[in-house]
């Protein structure tokens, strides 16, 4: 049987979750904005009430103030996304075993295998609209097709509050017509490029043959591109029972100057992984720290334990030390990822690693205090990152 993917993708993810919250703000033009009260303030997220008077990310928010008087300003606040990105995750279980999260705003479930449960993609994909909608308040997108980036391709026709299958078999008819920078991963360098050859749209890639693509883009990227643009899937995500890594990231819409900034995102991108890690009654013997800096250059910085671990107090550490190892490259901050990988289940009694809330909060204090010892007073702010919730 053909895989059947499909994708969620919140529509105006932080500007939504404001507009649940409260209650006023709904159906109003809405920016969340990195300083409310600050020139130096920028749109990271508009609701679509806010898009159509031209706002968008990035925007100043003098200009934002320009062009729509009205507009309601909230201060962004990362935490509560990321503990609400968590809740989507949590929901979406409901519809498919296999969740896979891709960004604070995205996920893909395979849903070959539960399909049935709900009698047509249809009616999955309605219900589980309505469920983000109506019991979180959350608009999104939703497209199925038989590989993962088709699924993102038909997200992208279909935004906002939209849905669109394309059924397997018809994936070429649905991608001939559009433009080559529908193709996640092709971006207005390539376009251009492909524009000089005369190529506009998918299907007249088709045209060049996976030599010349190779001649033109380069071996590596040549080869996605003559894959990716006849729907095909150039990462195989294989679903056996032990998943191959526990990762969760976030892009910001604007780039992070200050890592003072950064770092308790990281921390709680960490905390997202650790507690499936835990969940899943797994451990990881491989911590990966990802950062996208914004001349697009991707790093990634990792640290392997002498064996498998499960405890924040044993990520912590050798997350801040590849944090340490992030920071030398003086750029400002696109992305962060945590990863952890080597996974294999957990052999020791139970009763020894669901520590009670005390148990763990000691220990946490404790590595506190090394961690103030060894990186000086700026860490102590992540105390308070860390106390608020769970
Ligand atoms: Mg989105």
């Amino acid at each position: 049987m053909k895989s059947r993917i499909l994708h969620v993708d919140m529509d105006a993810f932080f500007a939504s979750v404001e507009q649940a919250e409260q209650v006023e703000f709904r159906g109003r033009p809405l920016v969340v904005v990195t300083k409310v009260n600050s020139p130096r303030g920028v749109v990271s997220s508009s609701s679509y009430e806010a898009r159509a008077y031209g706002i968008s990310a990035g925007m100043p928010v003098g200009e934002v103030r320009k062009k729509c008087p009205h507009v309601v300003l909230v201060p962004g606040d990362y935490e509560k996304y990321v503990h609400v990105s968590e809740q989507v995750v949590r929901r979406l279980e409901e519809f498919s075993p296999e969740v896979m999260v891709a960004s604070i705003d995205e996920s893909f479930l395979d849903i070959t295998g539960s399909v049935h449960l709900f009698g047509s993609e249809d009616k999955l994909a309605i219900k589980l609209k309505n469920m983000l909608w109506k019991e979180m308040g959350l608009p999104c997108t939703v497209g199925i097709a038989s590989t993962y980036i088709v699924s993102k391709m038909a997200v992208k026709q279909a935004k906002p509050d939209g849905y669109l299958s394309v059924p397997s078999g018809r994936e070429l008819d649905f991608l001939s017509p559009l433009p080559v920078r529908s193709i996640p991963g092709v971006g207005p360098k390539a376009e251009q490029i492909f524009n000089l050859l005369g190529v506009y749209t998918i299907g007249q890639i088709w045209q060049l043959s996976l030599e010349e693509l190779e001649k033109i883009f380069g071996q590596s990227y040549g080869f996605h591109i003559f894959q990716w643009s006849r729907g095909y899937d150039v990462e195989r995500f294989t679903h056996t029972d032990l998943p191959r890594v526990i990762s969760r990231e976030i892009t910001f819409d604007k780039d992070l100057v200050y890592w003072r900034d950064i770092v308790p995102l990281v921390v709680k991108l960490m905390e997202a992984c650790t507690y499936e890690l835990r969940q899943k009654k797994m451990e990881a013997r491989r911590i990966v720290f990802k950062v996208r800096y914004a001349d697009f250059i991707t790093k990634t910085f990792s640290y392997s334990f002498p064996r498998p671990t499960f405890f924040d107090n044993n990520f912590i550490p050798a997350l801040f030390s590849l944090v340490e190892k992030a920071k030398e490259r003086r750029y400002q901050v696109r992305l962060v990822g945590v990863m952890l990988s080597e996974l294999t289940w957990t052999v020791r009694q139970s009763s020894l690693f669901y520590l009670s809330r005390e148990e763990r909060m000691n220990r946490v204090l404790r590595s506190i205090d090394v961690l103030r010892n060894r990186y000086g007073f700026s860490y102590v702010h992540w105390a308070s990152a860390l106390g608020g919730e769970r």
